[in-house]
């Protein structure tokens, strides 16, 4: 019973006895080894599309050339695959940037020739405190000329409105003041990287994305993504932010951080069940020592269920 409730919170555009398509995805960027944290948010993402029936996308998030490691696309598909998380397609964003062109094209954007500094010094000496831990650029550039011997960013002139998201497997909202909290955002950078919350929108939409389970560190930018997809019309998705998972110190997994990759316990010899296992008791999941992929999926249905408060009216 409870279970067929799920379902109607999650689907309810659902039809008895028709499942509604779902479309998940693993969105990594490519810097790196995949740690166990990754590696989990993989798992989650992937439990979520299959026990839906769902397709299930890798997408390299590989926009920012600069941090990109050539050898960790390989090196993350053989994880996965080890792990037991396939895919039905697999992008690079790399590859689509005309996509993103288009996109921008369609936003009202401005140059912005500023440099990091001038914006810090803006904001010190802006009445307003920044929101949160972001400081929100205060539109210096927004009606001035932009410097001509200069490489321009282009910003999104925010609407002055408020943005809600919604995350359907915690229960949460999260609203936001686009000028006071967030501001006018890069979307395309000085060098020509566009910004990660331009491309994830755009390509959301693009392969036809429904859910996205990612990690709880992205959910305070979740509203300028529901604002640009909003701007582009573009459908929205339902969100479920799955927490970090943490060292024994209390400190988030980092690639940076040294913490353990995928691949050192791959090549050492441990089996891919064993650290399933690992995974799903970190989420207090009561499963044996060796598991697959696919015998996990009651665990996270029942888990996700859980994670719910089925008490709070959903939106
Ligand atoms: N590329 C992002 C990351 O590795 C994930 C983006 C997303 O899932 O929306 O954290």
């Amino acid at each position: 019973m409870e279970s067929l409730r799920r379902w109607f919170l999650l689907y309810p555009e659902g039809m008895e006895g028709t499942p509604p398509v779902v479309t998940g995805r693993f969105a990594p960027s490519p810097t790196g080894a995949m740690h166990l944290g990754n590696a989990r948010t993989a798992l989650l993402a992937w439990l979520h599309s299959r026990a839906a029936g769902g397709r299930h996308l890798l997408r390299f998030e590989d926009l920012d050339t600069g941090r990109v490691r050539p050898w960790a696309y390989d090196v993350t598909r053989r994880d996965l695959e080890w792990l037991g998380l396939d895919w039905d397609e697999e992008h690079l964003q790399s590859e689509r940037l005309e996509l993103y062109a288009h996109a921008l094209s369609r936003l009202d954007t401005y140059p912005c020739t500023c440099t990091r500094r001038e914006v810090t010094e803006a904001i010190a000496a802006s009445a307003g405190a920044p929101h949160g831990d972001e400081p929100v650029y205060p539109g210096t550039c927004r009606d001035r000329p932009a410097h001509l011997d200069r490489s321009a960013a282009r910003r999104w002139r925010v609407p002055a409105v408020t943005v809600c998201a919604h995350d359907t497997l915690r229960g949460w909202t999260l609203c936001q003041v686009l000028p006071a909290e967030v501001g006018d955002i890069v979307l395309r950078r000085n060098d020509g990287v566009y910004a990660y919350h331009l491309a994830v929108v755009v390509d959301d939409a693009a392969m036809g994305v429904t859910d996205v389970i990612r990690g709880e560190d992205l959910w305070p930018a979740t509203p300028r993504q529901v604002a640009l997809q909003d701007a582009l019309g573009l459908p929205p998705v339902r969100y479920g932010h799955v927490p970090l998972l943490h060292d024994v110190a209390g400190q988030r997994l980092a690639k940076r951080g040294g913490a353990p990759s995928v691949r050192e316990w791959r090549e050492g010899g441990t089996s891919a069940g064993t650290v399933l296992a690992l995974l799903a008791r970190s989420l207090g999941w009561d499963v044996p020592d060796d598991v697959s992929a696919a015998e996990l999926l009651p665990a996270w249905q029942a888990w996700s269920l859980h994670e719910l408060d089925l008490d709070r009216p959903q939106t």
